[in-house]
């Protein structure tokens, strides 16, 4: 309450608050009230309250999303990715181009990353462009490699999915869709991908906030399927001398707040392959529970996200570092 509000704009809020089903909980100072709002769905009547008068502030305490929480589930949740398992104690390494463009490309990388420890394939056969005529990928033909990846190696296969109408059939293909930066507050394609029960990687929005983001995770896990897995890929800032900025300060928060899994894409926020081995090796000691990195046989000719992406001898020594990083915190490799 504002200071020197009267007895009677403070009983006021109290039976109102009454009214509505909640309990009142107030603490009455010298200078000032503060009032306890107590109940079920007390956040729609937050804009009510507000405007009462003699009320200065309504703050919610609770975080807007339940299921998404670690009080809703103490220990952090283990997701099974087809033969891989993401947030146990075994970090999970995924890799692969950032589109798929060929057979020969994407089998050579799938059998490479494999012999290094990676336990999932990433590639792209539907990609989110920023210019509306840069390649879009391969679509259905990239999905069919991707199933023939996975049958050669034994990876779990995941791809991002752009398009509600699309779910079923990337679905049909991946071991887990992949829900991209740009679309990760598409509410229809969060319930979708969540209504399909599959395995979902949520990557986190260019400019969303932590709440933000466990709140489209919220989406999903509401539509009843438990399978979601964060992503932290970089968010933007004033820095133009990155891609996006590497928000590691998300992994120990996302931790905190979330028993959901967490990997990094270093790939993405840095848009520089030389960067990409230092900032894997702070994100495992922050508590990572796997990277997503791109890696490409030939780099320079790459028809997506070449500068950022791993030739294979550099993913070769990338995997040799985290591992001891990994092992330095307590953690192994799948
Ligand atoms: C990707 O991983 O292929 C991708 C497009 O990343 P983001 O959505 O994080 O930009
Ligand atoms: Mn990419």
């Amino acid at each position: 309450m504002e200071r020197g509000a009267p007895k009677h704009a403070i009983d006021q809020v109290i039976q109102k608050i009454q009214e509505r089903g909640f309990k009142a909980h107030p603490s009455i100072g010298v200078e000032r009230a503060v009032i306890g709002v107590i109940g079920e769905k007390t956040r729609d009547f937050i804009p009510y309250f507000q405007q009462l008068p003699w009320v200065e502030n309504v703050i919610p305490v609770l975080k807007p999303y339940k299921l998404a929480s670690r009080e809703a589930h103490p220990e952090t949740s283990q997701i099974k990715v087809g033969s891989a398992l993401v947030g146990g104690n075994a970090l999970a390494i995924a890799a692969g181009p950032c589109a798929v463009e060929d057979r020969e490309q994407l089998l050579s990388t799938a059998k490479f990353v494999k012999e290094c420890g990676a336990v999932m394939l990433r590639g792209g056969a539907y990609k989110p462009r920023t210019e509306a005529y840069a390649f879009q990928g391969l679509g259905r033909r990239g999905l069919e490699m991707l199933a023939e990846a996975r049958q050669q190696t034994g990876l779990a296969v995941v791809t991002e999915v752009v398009d509600t109408r699309a779910v079923k059939e990337v679905a049909k293909y991946a071991d887990m869709l992949q829900i991209g930066a740009r679309s990760m507050q598409n509410f229809a394609l969060l319930r979708e991908a969540g209504a399909s029960g599959h395995p979902v990687l949520l990557k986190r929005g260019l400019a969303s906030t932590v709440d933000e983001w466990l709140s489209a995770a919220e989406y999903i896990l509401a539509e009843g399927n438990p399978n979601v897995v964060l992503c932290e890929r970089g968010i933007r800032t004033f820095e133009t001398a990155t891609r996006f900025t590497l928000d590691l300060s998300s992994v120990p928060l996302v931790r905190h707040n979330s028993h959901l899994p967490i990997l990094v894409d270093p790939s993405h926020a840095a848009g520089n392959w030389r960067l990409v081995r230092a900032l894997s090796l702070a994100a495992v000691a922050a508590g990572a529970d796997g990277l997503l990195v791109e890696t490409h046989p030939d780099p320079s000719r790459a028809l997506v996200d070449g500068a950022q992406s791993l030739d294979f001898d550099n993913f070769k020594k990338l995997m040799t570092a985290v591992r001891k990083v990994a092992k330095a915190v307590g953690r192994t490799l799948q």
